[in-house]
């Protein structure tokens, strides 16, 4: 960030540029004033339990708080307020979220970046990991639309907006979590999980997507550590570009038949590329999170939607201030 995120570059965003019917479309009108919003206000204070009558209410608050990040959560049976707190009211819906951050990979990148930096090489890894879940939730379970948008800074929200998953309470969405889990205790001993062969579509979804990527950037030495000879590791890395789509039945030919070989690999690429999703976003069905189309309080970038996840790159995301050019 290079200029400084003035009281009055917030407050000029929030009332000339914030685009209130675009952000509307994905929170739905039915229910907005049972809708619990959060904000980090002024001098670094978060407040949540906050719900607007209408939209006009919503942007006043934004325009007079000097609102650093602004955050939407759940719909309840009452509009959220500090007499009734999400706590102490009923629980109606929330959109199925889907979280990805750079640094969740800080244990397997290996381009020198962590923590919340970022480069071409390694912000792939959330590429690949927005359109592995992407075709997932599609193809697997059948919802018709998932939306990406940028989280302002180091990642990005995948949103389903299939009605019917707005109504999932916390054990549905731990078991399509679950159905999606291959690394396990990510931050320590991560175990890796064997990739089933009776969920197929997944299983040929892994190699298509993730041994693909893998093996694109797979050196001759890396195979061989793993057992394959050298022969074949050189066979492997000279033909892995050649394929157009590359499926488990290409997967199948090129790799050694054995399986001590193929259990190291297929951990190997799991462990080095496959998605690394931050459970809590989707299992918390009372969580926060950053409103789209909202100012990141630490970048000034603007929580877009993502058109193509494949050509993202954050440093291409609008700054509040690109918007008042
Ligand atoms: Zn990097």
């Amino acid at each position: 960030m290079n200029e400084k995120l003035t009281d009055e570059i917030l407050a000029k965003y929030y009332v000339e540029k914030f685009p209130m019917d675009y952000f509307m479309s994905f929170v739905g009108l039915s229910n907005f004033q049972n809708r619990e919003f959060g904000f980090v206000v002024g001098d670094n204070r978060f407040v949540r339990n906050i719900s607007f009558s209408n939209t006009d209410k919503l942007k006043d608050f934004m325009v007079q708080n000097s609102v650093q990040h602004a955050y939407v959560g759940a719909v309840y049976d009452k509009p959220p307020s500090r007499e009734n707190p999400i706590q102490r009211i009923k629980w109606k819906a929330r959109e199925f979220i889907y979280d990805i951050d750079i640094d969740e990979y800080d244990l397997v990148r290996t381009c020198g970046c962590h923590g919340d930096v970022y480069c071409k090489d390694c912000w792939s890894l959330v590429q690949e990991a927005a359109s592995f879940i992407d075709k997932t939730m599609k193809e697997d379970f059948g919802f018709k639309e998932v939306i990406w948008f940028f989280s302002g800074r180091r990642g990005v929200h995948g949103w389903v907006m299939d009605k019917i998953t707005h109504d999932f309470d916390q054990a549905q969405r731990v078991a399509i979590l679950n159905y999606l889990t291959f690394i396990h205790d990510e931050k320590r001993s991560q175990s890796i999980e064997e990739i089933p062969n009776e969920a197929k579509p997944l299983r040929n979804r892994i190699y298509a997507l993730v041994a693909k990527a893998y093996l694109d950037r797979a050196t001759p030495e890396s195979l061989k550590e793993l057992g394959i000879s050298t022969r074949k590791a050189n066979e492997i890395v000279a033909r892995i570009k050649t394929f157009e789509n590359f499926d488990h039945n290409d997967y199948n030919i090129l790799i050694p038949n054995d399986t001590i070989i193929r259990r190291k690999l297929s951990s190997e690429f799991i462990l080095q590329r496959y998605p690394r999703i931050d459970r809590k976003v989707t299992m918390d069905t009372r969580r926060v999170s950053r409103m789209p189309y909202s100012i990141h309080g630490k970048t000034g970038q603007i929580a877009i939607v993502i058109k193509d996840i494949d050509n993202f790159y954050p440093d291409s995301a609008p700054t509040v201030w690109d918007t008042m050019m």
